[in-house]
């Protein structure tokens, strides 16, 4: 019998860094499907589920698309929530967009828009930020996938959806809701949505503590900071959020699962 038998992995800096997956992820994670059940838990607002799933495989995991949960697919389930078809403005991906468009909602002229959403933007410009001015001055409300500060590549860390979010901040606005990881009403959403309630044997594994554990914490469940991703182990004390375990890869994570390891 395990420890935890319902395991939530962050995607970015703890599976993998752009296209390289982190050591021992792909055995650690194949081993442990079928033992426990599984949630891949992104705050990536690029991705719908098919293709996060999809990445997942190529690079080596088994994934099924009803195991993947990403911010896109958060922020289009919060927006029907409050309506069937939304008009939004996007400072985001276009994959975010199409995921957004897939579920009914429309994106539309600055001036038009009830909702400004941004996410990650590789394509961002003055022209878009303005953009977003304009839709907010005519009463639009701000939703931000994530406030994450980085996301980890390869080689080092990239602006994550919180730089942009700072440029709203600068312009004199606040999100109305963020739809990822620590906010635990979007985690404990993609939970139901991944048919997995949560208990004491749920786990949730991440690179980052003001996202993956500081989500944990406040949904309370157990949580594994792999330092493999965007924060280190200083970050630990100078941030005071405390994780339940720290691991510098996965190929500890076994030892934890089964309940060896030391909290
Ligand atoms: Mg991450």
């Amino acid at each position: 019998m395990l420890r935890y038998s319902k395991l939530v992995f962050d995607l970015d800096g703890t599976l993998y860094r752009g296209k390289e997956t982190t050591p021992h992820s792909v055995d650690v994670v194949n081993r442990l499907r079928g033992r426990a059940e599984l949630l891949f838990l992104s705050n990536n607002s690029s991705l719908s589920r098919r293709a996060m799933a999809e990445r997942l495989r190529e690079l080596g995991f088994e994934a099924r698309e009803d195991e993947a949960v990403g911010s896109a697919d958060l922020m289009a389930d919060h927006l029907s929530s409050l309506r069937e078809h939304v008009l939004f403005f996007p400072v985001c991906s276009p994959g975010l967009e199409e995921v957004l468009v897939a579920a009914g909602h429309r994106s539309v002229a600055a001036e038009e828009a009830e909702f400004v959403v941004v996410g990650v933007d590789v394509g961002l410009t003055y022209a878009k930020l303005a953009g977003g001015l304009t839709a907010m001055g005519h009463g639009a409300r701000l939703i931000v996938a994530n406030l994450d500060r980085v996301f980890p590549i390869e080689d080092g860390l990239r602006p994550g959806a919180g730089a942009i979010v700072g440029a709203f901040h600068g312009m004199g606005f606040e999100p109305d809701a963020v739809c990822g990881k620590p906010n635990p009403l979007a985690i404990e959403r993609a939970f139901e949505l991944r048919g997995m309630p949560k208990d004491k044997r749920l786990l949730m594994i991440g690179d980052q503590l003001e996202t993956d554990i500081l989500g944990a914490e406040r949904v309370g469940v157990d949580s594994v900071l792999v330092l493999t991703g965007a924060s280190t182990e200083a970050d630990i004390d100078r941030q005071r959020i405390r994780p339940t375990y720290v691991v510098k890869d996965l190929s500890e994570l076994e030892s934890i699962v089964r309940g060896a390891g030391a909290a």
